[in-house]
């Protein structure tokens, strides 16, 4: 599916205030969903000692990608509310590990680095 069509068709599933001018709302969502896969992770731990993607179920790789759509949905309003297309957010970033990877600044910290 192509980013652009992916954002286009969710902005239609939005239920929140000032929704197309508000940057804030979908913002605490993806955190929110962010947490949830994490959480989710967390459990897989404690409960059933998986550490690693080869020892999850299938029924545990469908709820994981279940909640990364759920983030993928924020990230892509929020792009929205930032007149951004996803598809561009997903360019800039892809640039940018690649220039790092050319510059040998692949590992280290810094956001301009
Ligand atoms: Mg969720």
């Amino acid at each position: 599916m192509e980013f652009n069509f992916y954002q286009q068709k969710t902005s239609e599933y939005w239920r929140y205030p000032d929704a197309g001018n508000n940057f804030l709302f979908p913002t605490l969502g993806l955190a929110g969903e962010v947490g949830e896969v994490v959480s989710k992770i967390k459990k897989l731990m404690r409960d059933k000692g998986v550490f690693t993607p080869t020892a999850l179920s299938a029924e545990d790789t469908e709820e994981l990608v279940k909640e990364l759509g759920d983030v993928l949905f924020y990230l892509s309003a929020m792009a929205k509310e930032l007149h951004v297309n996803l598809s561009d957010v997903a360019q800039v970033n892809l640039d940018k590990i690649e220039d790092r990877r050319r510059r040998g600044t692949l590992l280290g910290s810094g956001d301009n680095r």
